[in-house]
């Protein structure tokens, strides 16, 4: 898999694949970005630029305008890098054009995540263990089995408490000339200062809007209007896109229309049966919730707003505006604020019937005093 069918912006693949074939690589990189960014298939598919085994002379087609040879140009296409970060491991001739093949053994067993000499790690639990960054130090003091250097990738790597941090930075303050740290986060506030200013950055934007819908029906084989909607629910996070899709989100949501409709116009029986169905399915109720907002938020986007092309659903646009049609824009704001409310009641375990009917008031426009239960949710 070449640089080409990489799913992140063209300047980081650009600007990553220019310092591979510069040869002119520093110890320690930072892959940062919102949640769901591509960064793990990043961090990979710069190890397997890095150590493919096609060299100088037997390099496939080039890929893009290197505009990156000048010192200092990189920095502004990746990121700011600051300090003594920027000791470059020396000694390895650059590839002819930074790309790689996916096809040599290297890259197959990167991709397989079976190569020796490339190593993920991640947190146990909520945190790294000390014992698995002194353990990586020991590893990344030995040379190379296979390859000319060694690659860790640490995902999640801001879960870190102050001991393992110092640990961390100890590993990067003693750089082995031979091993590559590539440090991936969706939240870079929880690094260390003095571990971000040893490392090269680089952001991962999340695609335009344009590329996430293109590429979802290419890879769903869904039509244009149901991948942007999916792309607007997902918030532009490609991750999170991917998620929904092959989960039970859009599937929730359409039964959450059909329902509703029934609800809005229909008896306190119906409201209590709709209830009744779907809190049998307590672990879904959160996601019942969160798909529930989404249709709110187009019902405020209708009744306030009046224009549909603010809708996130926009492949049940009809539904939609058959749904709150008619409602006032006070009543949708309700909606709104008794199903945010209604998500914290999930947390405190409160029984999940009684939220949701109580939910489904608000978005029939009734009164909550009509309730079965008057006190409100009451605890499972
Ligand atoms: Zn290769």
């Amino acid at each position: 898999m070449p640089w080409s069918d990489v799913q992140v912006g063209d300047l980081v693949k650009e600007a990553l694949c220019c310092l591979v074939r510069s040869g002119r690589l520093a110890g320690t990189f930072l892959f940062y970005g919102p949640p769901g960014s591509a960064l793990e298939e990043l961090a990979f598919a710069f190890a397997s630029a890095i150590l493919c085994e096609r060299k100088v002379g037997q390099a496939s087609a080039p890929v893009a305008n290197c505009q990156a040879e000048t010192p200092g140009l990189l920095d502004k296409l990746v990121g700011q890098t600051s300090g003594r970060s920027q000791a470059e491991t020396p000694g390895l001739p650059g590839h002819a054009n930074g790309d790689f093949c996916g096809v040599c053994r290297t890259c197959r067993h990167i991709r397989e995540r079976i190569h020796p000499d490339v190593f993920a790690l991640e947190p146990e639990g909520a945190f790294y263990k000390i014992d698995t960054l002194r353990t990586m130090q020991g590893m990344a003091a030995l040379l190379p089995l296979e390859a000319e250097r060694k690659i860790f990738i640490l995902r999640q790597a801001d879960r870190m408490r102050q001991e393992a941090a110092n640990s961390l930075l100890k590993v990067l303050e003693e750089p082995s000339p031979h091993s590559i740290f590539i440090l991936l986060t969706d939240n870079v506030t929880g690094i260390l200062p003095t571990i971000l200013s040893r490392s090269q950055r680089v952001r991962l934007s999340p695609p335009p809007l344009d590329r996430l819908i293109e590429n979802l029906m290419a890879s769903k084989g869904i039509s244009k209007e149901a991948a942007e909607s999916l792309a607007r629910l997902a918030g532009g996070q490609p991750g999170r896109a991917e998620e929904m899709s092959e989960g039970t989100w859009m599937e929730r949501r359409d039964q959450l229309i059909a329902l509703l409709e029934k609800v809005r116009h229909g008896s306190r029986l119906e409201i209590m049966h709709g209830s009744q169905v779907l809190s049998r399915d307590r672990a879904g109720a959160r996601e019942t919730l969160e798909a529930l907002l989404s249709l709110i938020r187009d019902g405020l986007a209708l009744t306030l707003l009046d224009n549909p092309a603010f809708l996130l659903n926009i492949d049940r646009r009809k539904e939609i505006s058959s749904l709150w049609h008619g409602a006032e824009s006070d009543q949708v704001i309700r909606a709104f604020e008794t199903t945010v409310d209604a998500l914290a009641d999930l947390d405190r375990n409160l029984n999940v019937q009684n939220v949701l009917e109580t939910v489904f008031m608000a978005c029939a426009g009734r009164s909550s005093a009509e309730s079965m239960s008057p006190k409100g949710p009451q605890r499972a």
